[in-house]
């Protein structure tokens, strides 16, 4: 066997752990999970098939780890896995899983099947097999602050049009303030009225807020990567600004994974707790409106539906605000069928939107006609959605499919209809 190939099989045994192994022996390839993958359903292709997807770290599982392996590996019976397969198999393990987690719930023997593509996905960002989208987004998060390359003045200057668009000044490096806000580039970028409608809310509410000039991005590309190391370095300048800043709470914005990232994954990455609290947008709105405080002048009468991220939603347990804060703002809310921990993923999460590749993109449109069914079976004009991410992939999926649908945030929805 050549060095090459001995050091891709080496690397992918480096991330196997106790649950990876249990996981590979429990399997009992009843297919379930491909049932429960958008990839699956909506191409009709096996290869999709979820745990299909981490072909290449089975086999060096058991190759290394079982007996059989070792003899089939032996007599030849079994290949070592090479690069050129690994480059073939990014298309499996990054642009065909949005880390979406609907498999996991399904299997019977509860293989956590996103852990394994994120261990997986270490191996393949240490044998340097990840899509340049991603690599390169994940190096100006580290470098520059945040994945479009975002530096505080651009920021700063957003802040100051939306304190002028709401006559609410947004407070920066402020010591002692409650919340530190934590805001998403494509927020920023793409939704500065999310920090519009947050200043309303905050300024209605009385809450004490501040933005910290060199931890305001939420967003954390080392987990998409499949980096621990990177994902700690991004969430450790969060951590030390919101001590500096002595906050109670630091404030995760309408972004799924930076949620995941910074609120559960967070102080594993540090190896401690925190000494604050971390807090979904959406879980302070709701305790708003549960305290009389978040009332509405008047209400959003277009039917609409409401599409869950994955991440804030199934993987992240906001399960009940979204419904109360829809029911609170919207007179004709249509739940549809695959709600909360059910829904489907909107087929760009878990960094999927950062491959810019011809065929990946043709594969988020395809996956997209879940979402275009569930737009056209419930007969409405309007979705409503609480994760920046997922909705600049929506709204590609309805460009591509020349729908006329009003993609709306769900804070702005609220703050647009906050009583005077
Ligand atoms: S996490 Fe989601 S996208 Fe990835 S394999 Fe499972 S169901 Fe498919
Ligand atoms: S659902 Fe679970 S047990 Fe069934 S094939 Fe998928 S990973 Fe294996």
């Amino acid at each position: 066997m050549s060095a090459s190939l001995d050091k891709v099989s080496q690397t992918l045994k480096g991330v196997i752990d106790a649950p990876i192994a249990s996981y590979f022996e429990s399997c009992v390839h009843c297919g379930l999970c491909a049932e429960a993958c958008l990839f699956y359903t909506e191409t009709g292709d096996p290869k999709y098939t979820p745990i299909h997807k981490l072909e290449p770290l089975r086999r060096v599982y058991e190759q290394e780890f079982t007996l059989l392996g070792r003899l089939k590996k032996l007599v030849g019976l079994s290949r070592p896995i090479t690069d050129d397969e690994l480059d073939q198999w990014q298309e499996l393990v990054y642009d065909s899983c949005t880390l979406c987690g609907r498999c996991s719930l399904v299997c019977p023997v509860g293989n956590d099947i996103v852990y394994m593509v994120r261990k997986f996905r270490e191996g393949m960002a240490v044998s340097g097999h990840v899509p340049d989208g991603i690599r390169s987004a994940t190096k100006r998060t580290v470098e520059i602050g945040g994945p479009m390359g975002l530096k505080w003045p651009a920021v700063a200057n957003v802040l100051r049009k939306a304190g002028e668009a709401t006559g609410v000044t947004i407070p920066v490096d402020q010591e002692g303030a409650d919340y530190l806000v934590l805001l998403s580039s494509m927020e920023i970028v793409n939704y500065p009225e999310y920090i519009e409608a947050l200043a309303r809310i905050f300024n209605k509410a009385g809450i004490s807020f501040t933005v910290a000039s060199d931890a305001f991005e939420a967003t954390n590309a080392g987990i998409q990567i499949g980096s621990s190391d990177l994902a700690k370095v991004i969430v450790s300048r969060i951590v030390d600004a919101a001590e500096r800043l002595k906050v109670k709470y630091v404030l995760s914005p309408e972004c799924g994974h930076a949620y995941m990232a910074i609120r559960w994954e967070g102080p594993n990455l540090i190896g401690r707790p925190f000494g604050f609290e971390v807090v979904h947008v959406l879980e302070l709105l709701d305790e708003l409106r549960q305290k009389g405080v978040l009332k509405m002048k008047d209400t959003f009468k277009d039917p609409l539906i409401l599409h869950d991220p994955c991440q804030i939603v199934r993987r992240g347990g906001v399960l009940q605000a979204p419904d109360a804060l829809i029911r609170q703002v919207a007179e004709n809310y249509i739940p549809i069928a695959d709600q909360q921990k059910w829904n489907w993923c909107c087929g760009g999460g878990g960094g999927a939107s950062a491959i810019h590749t011809e065929e990946a993109e043709a594969l988020r449109a395809r996956v997209f006609q879940i979402k275009k069914r569930q737009i056209e079976e419930a007969g409405v004009g309007t979705m409503v959605t609480f994760c920046a991410n997922c909705r600049i992939v929506m709204e590609e999926g309805l460009d591509h499919y020349e729908m006329n649908t009003k993609l709306l945030g769900l804070t702005e929805l609220l703050a647009e209809h906050l009583e005077d």
